[in-house]
Parts: C-alpha cells; sequence; structure tokens
C-alpha cells in the first residue's frame, strides 16, 4: 500500500471515506485539506482509479506539505459484475447496477480495517468521517472503538426534511402522485408532490435494504458534518439537532478552500478546456452577461430534452456557457457543431472548470440542477440560481433555493427525470420555458434586481464564515474537539 505525504506529528488522525462519485469525493478532499491545515493528520480513503483522476490534487496537496495520506483501496469491480476500472459512479452501465456497485464498496471493510490496524499507520485512528452510503464504515469505526460523523453532502434544510418525513411519514398520507403534502416541521409552509421527494419516500422495492442499512448506521453515528454556513441555513442546524438527536457541525461553504489556487481549475477532474481559452472568453464579455448551464458530474438528458434546453438557450437573449456531460447521439453532436458558435456560448464537452467559470464577474446567473455542492458554489459566488432539479434531494435543495432563500428561479419540473436521463426521451421543459427562465434569471426589472442583490448578499458571509473566528471555523475547531475529547477519554480508560 502506498502511503503519500505523511508528516503531522498531531495525535489525531482523522479517516475519510467518501462515496466513490465526484460530488462526494470533491467536498471531503477539501474537508480533509481543512482538517490538515490545522495540523490534523487525515487519511483519505479512495480507489486506484479514483486515484488517478484526482491526481492533480493529490500533488497539489504533497507540494502544499499538508499531512493528508491519500490511501488507495483496490476495487473489486469485476467480482461483482462491473465493467473492469468501474469505479466510480458516473461509470456504472446502468441504474440498477448501483446495487452491485454499493456491495463492492461494501468489499473495503476489511483492507480498510487492516490499513487502520496497521503499526505503521501513525497516530492511529481517532475518528472516522464516513459517507452515509458507506454503511459498513460504522462496524470498522466501532471495532476501532473510535466516532463515525456522517457526511451526506446534503443541505441543512434537505436534511431536516429528510429527518422529519422519515419520522412523521407526512409522504403516506398523500394518495396520488400528483396531491401536494406539507414538509413537517418547519415554520413555513413548503408543498411538496411525493415523486419529488428523494426515493427513500417512494413506493419502492428497489435500494430499500442498503437503505435500511444506510438509516441504521447513521441512528448509531455519533454526528453529522454538514457543507453549509449558519448564515445560510439559519436556524436549520438547531432543528436537526433537536430532530435528528445529533451534534451537527456546519463546516463550509468548503470549496472556499480551493480559492486562489490551481484547484480552481481542475476540481475532481481534469478540466476538458484551458484555462486561458476559458477565461478570455469571458473576458471578452460584460459584466453579469453570461449565464452558467451545468447538470453536476452526471446530469444528462434524453436527446429531445436536450435539444429543447439547447434551442431554448439559443432562443435567450444571453451569452452562455454550457457544460454537457455527454450528447445523447452523434446527431445531436453535429447539431451543437453547427448552431453554437463561440460569438454567443461556450460549448464545454466534459468537466468545466466550474468555480472558475462561477467567479467570473462576466457570468451573471447559474443554470443548475440543484447538486447540493453547485447550489453552495453558485451562492458562494453571489449568483441567482435557475433551479432545474433531476434526481436525489435536489427537488429540497431547490424549495431551499427558491421559497426560502429566494435567490433561485424554477424552470417548474414537476418530477424527477430518470438516472441521467438513460431510460425515456421525455420533455419535462421546453425550449420557450428555457428562454423565459433564462430571461428572468439575468432580468434587470425590479424582481431580478432584488432577487441579485439577495444572492450578493451571501458572497461575503460565506468567505467570513470560513476564516479564523468565523461560524465555520469555530465549528471545525469544535468538531476536532469532540474527537479530540473522545481520545483522551480513550486513552484514560485504558491507563486506569
Ligand atoms: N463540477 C465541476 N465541473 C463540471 C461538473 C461538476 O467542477 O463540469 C463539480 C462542481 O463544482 C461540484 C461537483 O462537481 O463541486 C458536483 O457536485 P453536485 O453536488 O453539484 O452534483 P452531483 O454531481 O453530485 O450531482
Amino acid at each position: 500500500m502506498e502511503f503519500i505525504n505523511s508528516n503531522s506529528s498531531s495525535n489525531i488522525h482523522f479517516v475519510l471515506v467518501p462515496f466513490l462519485a465526484q460530488g462526494h469525493i470533491i467536498p471531503m478532499i477539501d474537508i480533509a485539506r481543512l482538517l490538515a491545515s490545522r495540523g490534523i493528520t487525515v487519511s483519505f480513503i479512495t480507489t486506484p482509479a479514483n486515484l488517478s483522476r484526482i491526481k492533480p490534487t493529490v500533488d497539489r496537496v504533497s507540494e502544499s506539505n499538508l499531512p493528508v495520506n491519500f490511501i488507495p483501496l483496490a476495487f473489486p469491480s469485476t467480482e461483482f459484475g462491473l465493467p473492469d476500472g468501474c469505479e466510480n459512479l458516473d461509470s456504472i452501465p446502468s441504474p440498477s447496477s448501483r446495487v452491485n456497485f454499493v456491495s463492492a464498496a461494501k468489499s473495503l471493510k476489511l483492507p480498510l480495517t487492516l490499513y487502520l490496524r496497521d503499526p505503521k499507520t501513525i497516530p492511529p485512528p481517532s475518528c472516522i468521517i464516513s459517507d452515509s452510503g458507506h454503511s459498513w464504515t460504522l462496524d470498522v469505526a466501532r471495532e476501532l472503538g473510535v466516532p463515525r460523523i456522517v457526511f451526506h453532502g446534503f443541505s441543512c434544510f434537505s436534511l431536516l426534511c429528510i429527518e422529519n418525513l422519515t419520522r412523521y411519514k407526512t409522504h403516506e398520507t398523500v394518495t396520488s402522485d400528483s396531491d401536494t403534502l406539507v414538509l413537517p416541521g418547519l415554520a413555513q409552509r413548503i408543498e411538496m408532490t411525493r415523486p419529488q421527494l428523494p426515493k427513500q419516500f417512494h413506493n419502492l422495492t428497489q435500494f430499500q435494504e442498503m437503505r435500511k442499512e444506510m438509516r441504521e448506521a447513521d441512528l448509531e453515528s455519533d454526528g453529522i458534518v454538514v457543507n453549509s454556513f449558519e448564515e445560510l441555513e439559519t436556524g436549520y442546524s438547531g432543528l436537526l439537532e433537536k430532530s435528528s438527536g445529533k451534534k451537527v457541525w456546519m463546516i463550509g461553504p468548503v470549496s472556499m478552500c480551493s480559492k486562489g489556487n490551481e484547484g480552481f481549475v481542475h476540481r475532481g477532474n481534469k478540466s476538458c478546456i484551458g484555462e486561458s481559452k476559458c477565461s478570455s472568453w469571458l473576458d471578452s464579455r460584460c459584466p453579469n452577461s453570461v449565464v452558467y448551464v451545468c447538470f453536476g458530474s452526471m446530469g444528462a438528458f434524453p436527446p429531445s430534452q436536450f435539444m429543447e434546453l439547447g434551442s431554448g438557450l439559443l432562443a435567450s437573449n444571453h451569452y452562455f456557457i454550457w457544460a454537457i456531460k455527454s450528447v445523447p447521439s452523434e446527431e445531436l453532436g453535429n447539431w451543437l457543431d453547427e448552431n453554437f458558435d463561440e460569438s454567443r456560448c461556450l460549448v464545454i464537452r466534459g468537466w468545466a472548470p466550474q468555480l472558475m467559470i462561477l467567479s467570473h464577474p462576466a457570468v451573471g446567473g447559474f443554470m443548475t440542477h440543484c447538486g447540493w455542492n453547485s447550489s453552495l458554489e453558485g451562492i458562494c459566488a453571489g449568483l441567482p440560481l435557475a433551479t432545474w432539479p433531476l434526481f436525489a434531494e435536489q427537488f429540497l435543495n431547490e424549495k431551499l433555493l427558491v421559497e426560502v432563500l429566494r435567490i433561485g428561479v424554477s424552470v417548474g419540473v414537476k418530477k424527477p427525470s430518470d438516472y441521467a436521463g438513460k431510460l425515456k426521451d421525455e420533455v419535462a421543459v421546453g425550449r420557450e420555458d428555457v428562454a423565459r427562465v433564462v430571461e428572468k434569471l439575468m432580468d434587470a426589472g425590479e424582481e431580478g434586481e432584488e432577487r441579485r442583490q439577495r444572492a450578493r448578499g451571501f458572497k461575503e458571509p460565506a468567505k467570513k464564515a470560513m476564516v479564523e473566528s468565523g461560524s465555520s471555523y469555530l465549528n471545525l475547531t469544535m468538531l476536532i474537539d469532540f474527537v479530540f475529547n473522545r481520545f483522551e477519554d480513550g486513552v484514560r480508560k485504558v491507563n486506569g
């Protein structure tokens, strides 16, 4: 096993086990860097293929002498019926392979335990921060006698809604998919339909066992780490603590630690557009004139929806950058080549330097799938958002952005799309609606200006939360203290 960059003298050792998907790996790397910048030794558990994807980040961490060990554990893809080298959720062949993927991840339990028990692993582990998707890390933590802290990668608001729905079972009171229910336990009245809720609230048998295990492990865990900040989600961490009975530490926006370095460009994957090409295109635009359109690390559309989205963007009166993860057909690839030129837009086929784009003054709005990382990155850039949720907890994030924070304009999607648009060729949002929402997002009128002002209002608080004595900085200190006290208790017990 390779140990990369180990030089800490601290007695505390955090073990970070992210779910193997870019939307989970990226914020966990930031958490690793934040902990390491406080002198804490961190082991970041990953797999060989994922390690090579994040190589630029690993190199940067190594150059800055941060005490982070990146630990690649062999991932048994083929043993679990997955293609060779399939080590990330974005490369599973079909939605149903998710079960195989999660089972393959479970088999990391033994190699992880061996690594953590190895006398060469110094200092010995003091705490595991585990993605909620890895329920098996609870056994590892219990065996080692260290706390397991859960990271979901969700907003506090969404976590609270999920916790309350699980408790009160409000979703069971609606009889049809078009009936609305009121989200329980919130001061504000917020309505949703059952299909818009995360999958565990649908009437599905698929994945039930996996979800049950995740829930049971979360209930046994010692606290919840959230990538958010108090000034954004005021009051929700307190409500979540009450509802879940767990300690909650809001330690974000963690992406702030990527600012001002190369991580801005190659974050999670190597960007497929040169930094200078992207910034010179943006430099040639007026402030607030460009819409950035991106649907996360996996969001993709079936052919008809892809065509409607592209046509709607062209029909709007605005410049745009469209980051596309997958073009549904060769024909649509040709359509892109023929109709989308740089006098009007920049099409990025593959990984975009999202943080860099969002921070450019030419960008005035962000059309997002409401993945929490992207939502928060847009908020940190002080941008209003056009919300187009696709799946998972993204419809809850949309409610936070549009109805609670009032910095979002909804495109009006009624139900989740199938996984990465691979199954049905359906249109959820037509080209007229795409164009209308872009106009509204970029609108200079009173309503648009008020929305923009509210969005801008979060930019400084986001920065302040992360600097010394800021709310998230202090929360991270409290998390470290919590683990340190547990560690001291353990030492006292051993010494009698
Ligand atoms: N991202 C990026 N370039 C892309 C697509 C995504 O840098 O072309 C990053 C984005 O900045 C965010 C993460 O990937 O940090 C996506 O996480 P999110 O929670 O928004 O969505 P998910 O991919 O999990 O659906």
